[in-house]
């Protein structure tokens, strides 16, 4: 009894510990800090809002023929995903092409051409049938990678970080509101290289689809508005060197170019 009521007493305590944690990461309206922190957003068409971006999360080996060429069983095993960080975002506006600096540390800089989910809403373990409820748009994105460094860590068994989660890793183009384009679930997906196409897929062989995607990384994490997701990229990465122009393709969206610099 006494032990019973002392666990109330600490889950109480430690309850309303957590929610001062809580508090004190939201900063109040009009606080002061020492220096300011810009807001990662994104582009909406149609709007004159732009899409603030609070987590970019990325889903691996989504494409049968691409998770064979990294080397891995494209058997249907649980999705796995990692982040880079939010202003790891450029944004590449339509009609014009970017300058996208080479980065440093790698000689083996690759292309990943990617559709990418945009939400406006989340939650925990949210249902595959509900998961599309919650997106708020899409867009075309690069999942650039220092394949060099990654490999490298992959066989050290070291996290992936430094190969994914770079500056500047996350070319995107602005977010098509789901009732402009509604959902993709198909359609071609494709990579050009200084005119060469070097990727071409279909949407419809994802592994896993974005509503399974929702579905899965809601078990990890709580997801929540502003959180964007690259959904993996098809088969035959490659890679570029300065000098070198992306351009990436899916259908219903507008084209994604990008110069290596
Ligand atoms: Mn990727």
């Amino acid at each position: 009894m006494h032990r019973r009521s002392l666990l109330q007493t600490g889950a109480a305590t430690l309850g309303g510990a957590v929610a001062a944690g809580c508090a004190s990461v939201v900063a109040s309206p009009g606080a002061q800090t020492p220096f300011e922190l810009p807001l990662v957003t994104i582009p909406i068409v149609g709007s004159s809002q732009v899409f603030p971006v609070r987590r970019i999360y990325c889903i691996g080996r989504n494409y049968a023929a691409h998770a064979r060429e990294m080397g891995s069983d494209p058997t249907r095993e649980p999705p796995f995903f990692f982040q880079k960080p939010s202003d790891a975002v450029q944004y590449v506006a339509p009609g014009s092409t970017a300058d996208h600096p080479y980065p440093s540390l790698t000689k083996n800089y690759h292309y990943e051409i990617e559709l990418v989910a945009a939400l406006k809403s989340g939650g925990k373990d949210i249902a595959p049938e509900q998961a599309l409820a919650h997106v708020f748009g899409y867009t075309i994105g690069l999942d650039m990678t220092r394949r060099d460094l990654q490999r490298a860590m992959g066989d050290e068994k070291k996290p992936w970080e430094i190969g994914k989660s770079f500056d500047r890793s996350a070319p995107l183009g602005p977010i098509h509101p789901v009732a402009l384009t509604g959902h993709f679930t198909q359609g071609a997906i494709s990579l050009q290289v200084n005119g060469v196409t070097k990727q071409s897929a279909d949407l419809r062989f994802m592994i896993w689809s974005v509503a399974e995607q929702i579905s899965k990384l809601s078990q990890a994490f709580e997801l929540k508005a502003g959180d964007i997701i690259y959904s993996g990229t098809p088969e035959n990465v490659g890679p570029v060197v300065r000098g070198d122009r992306m351009l990436g393709h899916i259908d219903g969206l507008p084209d994604l170019s990008v110069r290596v610099v």
